[in-house]
């Protein structure tokens, strides 16, 4: 009996050691006086990041902060917020969305003073998916998340604009295309400073993310992404981008939509796509194993329905 009690004392300890586990750290890269990438893990949502995987930005200006991208939970919001606490005194006043995906948007409910804003269509999706959200972070950390609750904007941007704002004395053009990585993407722009803030619109090093996609407008947006005079790009996962290589993303994604199209139009079926197409600038990226069966099937469809 003691040493079952003893045993149960153990496994107690142990799963309170796993539960003060630090996430892992938030890499901070100045990108000018007054904006912050803050770069997450580039795995996928597992117990050991927490779920905490998404880049956010932090810019600072005259009279606050806006902070972009919260995280997968309250968990991960809070352990972005203290990595910008240590950037700047003043409080974060904004928080922006660039999609509905949890990892990008969960971790709103720990910024209650600030207005939150997104794409209208983010803050439907987040109505439609949020609950969807929290399980998958739920199931993919293996934590139970009580205290992540959808928090949805209060500012919102219609599809198809560019909307020139000033927030906090810093100028940026929120631009929500028609379509993208999900139906809901907003990027910003902030022409003072040269900086383009992708969202998952574009990605570094990691495979894009076709689940919500609407792959032929994707590769539209990322042609327009090169109208921006951009100087650095801050890309939704791994690490800072320039304009040459969003446009190497442009290149490929385009590849790969029309592959998948020739496939189509001699007849071929989404089998063939694997054996006509090749995929390997995008073996050369993470995740592919377990992402682009899914991309091919999503293409295939989108494909399809476009010809049909
Ligand atoms: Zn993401």
């Amino acid at each position: 009996m003691k040493k079952i009690l003893l045993l149960l004392a153990g496994a107690a300890l142990l799963a309170g050691a796993a539960l003060v586990k630090p996430l892992p750290e938030v890499k901070t890269v100045k990108v000018n006086e007054r904006v912050y990438a803050l770069l997450g893990p580039t795995e996928l949502p597992n117990a050991h990041n927490g779920g905490y995987m998404v880049n956010s930005t932090l810019i600072i200006g005259d009279k606050g902060a806006i902070l972009v991208d919260t995280g997968f939970s309250d968990e991960v919001g809070a352990h972005i917020r203290k990595a910008a606490e240590k950037l700047t005194r003043l409080p974060i006043t904004h928080v922006v969305n660039t999609h509905h995906h949890g990892d990008h948007s969960l971790g709103n409910v720990v910024f209650p003073g600030a207005e939150i804003i997104s794409s209208e269509n983010c803050k439907k999706l987040m109505i439609d998916t949020g609950a969807e959200w929290i399980a998958i972070g739920e199931s993919m950390t293996g934590r139970k998340l009580p205290n992540t609750k959808v928090v949805t904007a209060s500012r919102t941007y219609a599809s198809q604009t560019r909307t020139p704002a000033e927030i906090n004395g810093v100028k940026i053009e929120f631009w929500v295309p028609e379509g993208a990585h999900t139906k809901g993407d907003m990027l910003m722009w902030l022409p003072d400073d040269k900086v383009l803030i992708g969202g998952d619109v574009l990605v570094n090093t990691v495979t894009p993310g076709f689940r919500d996609a609407e792959v032929k407008q994707w590769v539209q947006t990322l042609a327009e992404v090169q109208q921006y005079p951009a100087r650095t790009i801050i890309p939704g996962h791994g690490p800072l981008m320039t304009l040459q290589q969003a446009k190497q993303l442009h290149q490929q994604m385009a590849a790969f939509y029309a592959g998948v199209e020739k496939v189509y139009k001699s007849g071929g079926s989404e089998e063939d796509v694997r054996k006509q197409v090749s995929l390997k600038e995008w073996q050369k990226l993470k995740h592919f194993d377990e992402q682009m069966g899914g991309n091919i099937n999503r293409t295939w469809l989108q494909v399809e329905a476009e010809n049909f």
